[in-house]
């Protein structure tokens, strides 16, 4: 009987202010109390409908009667040395997903997670080994970023959606949530602090060139010739070198805003002054920053970190080329952080 009135009812959490003003209406309220909701749900992390206390409780009451409040649960979290903290959340349809929380200074970054799995099958991901299982909803991405600020207490100041899967695969959802996360009565997150990263899916950087948030792109690039890119990021071999950085050039035409590069240094697979040089060459005249990634091993793929020295070199040699680059230090060595490696080992 219980599972059957649950099923009637709807989920309030990851409803935007348009899906909670038509419930409003519906049930016969004026528009602003959608406003409220949004306050309630995502500024106060209110799980139960009765802390709406600024709703009147009839209202309360017909509303428990249509929705419930349903968000992820914390299922285990390993904490690095270095502070960072990895989370391993329940959905409610009993799957799980990773989120994890990186502090430096004042900043605390949340890395959140777009996707249960992955399609993209990149060669040195932990997640990529699991597949593609499904969507995560726009309530499924921001309860990551909820479960993390009432676990530590404390505000999320940046959003990276660089966990696990691919979110210009998820598009609709995604920018849901990063609308969410944004909004002053959601999460009230600056867009310059929400980063959307992406495998290289053509269209979906063409796409979010034309959106009115103007979030941080990301490029997972991590190789500078086809060739190696194909094997390293599949999707390579739909949306080639040359297309996606044309597709960057025209995302930085319209928005006026930088572009980043990810590039994940594999000891002698891409981590060459070669690389570096043929990379340099590629990205000329395009505003545009390089992240370079130490690899964090993950045993399956057989891929090795490089040495200290090749990275300096690699680093170098891009700063000799006018290509600004930044070595990002690896995070949670300690514990499970590459992204996809605690699932995995939770569903063994
Ligand atoms: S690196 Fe990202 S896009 Fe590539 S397989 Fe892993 S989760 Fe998917």
């Amino acid at each position: 009987m219980g599972a059957i009135a649950v099923d009637r009812q709807v989920n309030l959490y990851g409803m935007d202010v348009a899906e909670l003003e038509a419930l409003v209406a519906e049930l016969g309220e004026p528009r602003y109390r959608a406003r409220q909701m949004m306050q309630w749900l995502y500024g106060h992390g209110a799980v139960d409908l009765d802390r709406m206390t600024n709703l009147p409780k009839a209202f309360r009451k017909k509303l428990a009667e249509k929705a419930f409040i349903g968000r992820m649960s914390i299922a285990d979290v390993q904490v690095s040395r270095d502070g960072t903290r990895k989370y391993l959340l329940r959905t409610l349809d009993g799957d799980a997903v990773e989120a994890v929380l990186i502090p430096e200074g004042d900043r605390r970054t949340a890395c959140l997670s777009s996707q249960i799995g992955c399609g993209i099958g990149c060669a040195f991901c932990a997640t990529a080994l699991m597949g593609l299982t499904r969507n995560l909803t726009a309530g499924e991405i921001c309860g990551q970023l909820a479960a993390i600020q009432e676990d530590t207490g404390q505000r999320v100041t940046n959003v990276v959606m660089m966990g696990m899967g691919e979110p210009l695969a998820n598009y609709k959802n995604v920018m849901q949530a990063l609308r969410l996360l944004n909004d002053p009565d959601g999460f009230g997150i600056g867009a310059r602090r929400l980063t959307i990263s992406t495998a290289g899916l053509v269209p979906g950087i063409r796409r979010l060139a034309e959106e009115d948030l103007q979030v941080v792109l990301a490029i997972s690039l991590h190789a500078a010739t086809d060739e190696k890119r194909d094997q390293l990021v599949p999707i390579n071999r739909h949306y080639p070198i040359a297309q996606l950085l044309d597709a960057c050039r025209e995302y930085v035409q319209r928005t006026r805003r930088r572009v980043t590069f990810e590039y994940v240094l594999l000891r002698g697979v891409n981590d060459g002054t070669d690389d570096a040089r043929i990379l340099a060459g590629k990205l000329r005249g395009l505003l545009c920053h390089v992240n370079l990634i130490p690899f964090n091993p993950v045993p399956e793929t057989g891929f090795a970190p490089p040495d200290a020295a090749a990275v300096e070199r690699f680093r170098q040699e891009l700063a000799g080329r006018g290509i600004q680059a930044t070595v990002r230090r690896p995070r949670g060595v300690d514990i499970d952080a590459a992204c996809g490696q605690l699932r995995r080992k939770s569903m063994r």
